[in-house]
C-alpha cells in the first residue's frame, strides 16, 4: 500500500466511540457464551436455527439491498411498505440508522482509498474491517460529510429510523428473537441465536465488503481505486462480493451482472420488482461495462510487457477493439429489432433470429480473438513480470 497516496486530514485527535466498541467487542463474546450455554442447557431446538437463517437473510438484504443499494446508491426507487422494511429489517443488523450508513457509504465511494474514506483499505485490513468504528468521526470529517446526507435528512422515513434506532434495533434485533425463542421452548436460546449469534455472523460479513473486498480478487473494470471482484467474497457478502463492478458501476442495482453471479440481493430486489414494491431499476449499459473491460484488459496487458513492444500492442489491441464493439453495437440493433417485430409474421421472425443469431456468434467470435490475442502477446514478447 502507498501510504503517500493518503489526502491527509487536519490532525485532530479521534475520540473513542464507547458505546460502538464496546458492542463490538463484547457482542462476540456474547454470541459465542451464550449460544454455548443454549445449546448445554436446552439442547438442539431446530426451530431457534431455523429463524436465526430467516432473520439473518432479512437483516442481510436490509443492509445489502435496502441501506446499501437503495438508501445509499439509489439504484432503484421503492414503494413506502418497502422503504419501512429495509429502515426496520435494516435496524436489527445493529450497523447503525440509515443515515449515518448510507453517508458514511457515500464518503467511501467519493473519496475511496483516501484519509477522507471512512474505511479506507490504505490505513490496513483492520483499520477497514472493524477499527473504524471504534472512533468517532472528527468535527472535519463531519463537515465535509454533510453535503452526503442533506436528502436523506430528508427523507420522514430516514429521518424516523434515526431518532429511534437504538429502541428499534433492539426491539427488532435483540427483543424480538427472545419472544420468538421462547415460543419454540427456550427464550434465552432466542437472544443467544436469533438474537447475538446472527448479528454477529452479519456484522463481519459486511465489514468483508469494507476490508477483504478491497484487498483480495480481480480488479476487472478499473484499478484507479482498491476495489475487488470475488465469488468468494460474493458467496460471504450477499451479493456485494463484485467489488470492482460496484466501485465504477455504483447506481446499478445489481453487483453481479450475469444471471449466473452469485447476487441474491439483486434477486430479492428482482422478487419485491414482481411484487410491486421496487421499480426503476437502474442498471448500466452494457456496452460500457465491456468498454471498460476491454480498457482495463489493455492497461494489464501493457502494463506487462516490455516497453518497446507496448506500441504494436496497442495498434493491435486497438482494432481488436473496434470489431468487439461494433459486434455487441450490431448486437444490440438486432435484438432491438427482434422486440419490435415480435408481432409480425412468422417468417420476417425467422429472418431476424437467424440475423440474431449471427450477430451473438459474430460478437463471441470478437471477443475470442482478443483474448486469445492476450494470450498470444504474453507467450510471445517479452514480459516485465
Ligand atoms: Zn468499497
Ligand atoms: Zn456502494
Amino acid at each position: 500500500m502507498n501510504h503517500s497516496e493518503i489526502k491527509k486530514l487536519p490532525d485532530e485527535k479521534k475520540a473513542i466511540n464507547w458505546v460502538g466498541a464496546l458492542f463490538l467487542t463484547l457482542s462476540p463474546i456474547a454470541a459465542i457464551l451464550f449460544t454455548a450455554m443454549h445449546l448445554y442447557l436446552d439442547g438442539f431446538i431446530w426451530e431457534i436455527w431455523a429463524v436465526a437463517i430467516l432473520f439473518y437473510g432479512m437483516t442481510a438484504s436490509g443492509i445489502t439491498g435496502g441501506y446499501h443499494r437503495y438508501f445509499a446508491h439509489r439504484a432503484y426507487e421503492c414503494r413506502p411498505w418497502l422503504k419501512w422494511y429495509w429502515a426496520l429489517t435494516g435496524a436489527a443488523a445493529f450497523q447503525n440508522s440509515v443515515f449515518v450508513w448510507a453517508r458514511d457509504h457515500r464518503m467511501h465511494h467519493r473519496f475511496v482509498d483516501s484519509d477522507l474514506d471512512p474505511y479506507s483499505i490504505k490505513k490496513g485490513f483492520w483499520w477497514a474491517h472493524f477499527g473504524w468504528m471504534l472512533f468517532k468521526e472528527t468535527e472535519h470529517a463531519l463537515t465535509v460529510a454533510e453535503p452526503y446526507g442533506r436528502d436523506l435528512k430528508r427523507d420522514s422515513v430516514v429521518k424516523f429510523q434515526h431518532d429511534h434506532y437504538v429502541a428499534l434495533a433492539i426491539g427488532l434485533g435483540l427483543l424480538l428473537p427472545t419472544i420468538i425463542g421462547g415460543v419454540f421452548g427456550s427464550a434465552f436460546g432466542g437472544l443467544a441465536v436469533i438474537g447475538f449469534a446472527r448479528i454477529v455472523a452479519l456484522h463481519h460479513a459486511t465489514f468483508f465488503i469494507n476490508s477483504a473486498c478491497h484487498w483480495w480478487g480481480k480488479q476487472t473494470y478499473t484499478d484507479v481505486n482498491s476495489a475487488r471482484d470475488s465469488l468468494i467474497m460474493a458467496v460471504a457478502t450477499f451479493g456485494e462480493g463484485y467489488h470492482n463492478f460496484h466501485h465504477i458501476f455504483a447506481s446499478d442495482y445489481r453487483n453481479g451482472i450475469r444471471w449466473y453471479h452469485w447476487d441474491p440481493t439483486k434477486w430479492i430486489i428482482q422478487i419485491f420488482r414482481m411484487v410491486g414494491g421496487a421499480y426503476s431499476l437502474r442498471t448500466t449499459p452494457q456496452a460500457e461495462i465491456i468498454k471498460a473491460q476491454l480498457q482495463m484488459d489493455a492497461k494489464r496487458l501493457k502494463e506487462r510487457i516490455h516497453p518497446q513492444w507496448q506500441m504494436q500492442v496497442q495498434t493491435q489491441l486497438d482494432s481488436l477493439k473496434v470489431r468487439v464493439e461494433a459486434a455487441y453495437t450490431r448486437f444490440e440493433q438486432v435484438r432491438e429489432e427482434y422486440k419490435r417485430y415480435k408481432t409480425i409474421s412468422a417468417e420476417k421472425m425467422e429472418e431476424i433470429r437467424e440475423q440474431l443469431r449471427q450477430a451473438k456468434a459474430e460478437f463471441r467470435e470478437a471477443l475470442r480473438q482478443w483474448r486469445e490475442y492476450q494470450t498470444y502477446v504474453l507467450r510471445t514478447v517479452p514480459v516485465t513480470s
